[in-house]
């Protein structure tokens, strides 16, 4: 029986350790659409000006709102750890036990040359499975959460 490779939002191969984090994506993502929900109603409230919210700063919340959406993201799996390769995720610095990183660390969190390495590895990967197609996409997009 074969399985398919989980790959992550680059294309690289998720492995066995990191697998469990990478699965709970979707338990981020239902709190992640909560809380832009939460955005939508404080901005409408805002628009509205009802009455009964005179004495709350709609504005402050909505801001609030949404810094908490952008700090709850770093939950959501991105792309494989760098450091350990999702090796080693128990003694690991830069994925702190999960052996997957989030998008606003593989974006901001690295010296560029290692984003340089894991591109040419995926390149590699892609060339060496081009004929048998056993890569599954299973990258836990970010477009389907409206902000
Ligand atoms: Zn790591």
């Amino acid at each position: 029986m074969s399985h398919d490779t989980f790959t992550d939002c680059l294309g690289f191969p998720v492995p066995e350790l990191a697998l469990p984090y990478w699965n709970r994506a979707d338990e981020v993502k239902a709190v992640l659409r909560q809380l832009s929900k939460l955005k939508g109603w404080a901005a409408e409230l805002h628009e509205r000006k009802d009455p009964l919210y005179v004495e709350v700063n709609l504005s402050f919340i909505r801001v609030e709102l949404g810094n908490i959406y952008q700090n709850l993201k770093g939950a959501l799996p991105f792309a494989v750890c760098t450091d350990c390769q999702g090796q080693q995720p128990e003694n690991c610095e830069l994925c702190r036990g999960r052996g997957v990183i989030s998008q606003f660390r593989w974006e901001h969190a690295l010296p560029p040359e290692d984003r340089d390495t894991r591109q040419g590895q995926i390149k590699k990967l892609q060339q060496a499975t081009l004929e048998n197609k056993t890569m599954s996409p299973s990258c836990p997009s970010y477009a389907t959460i409206a902000e």
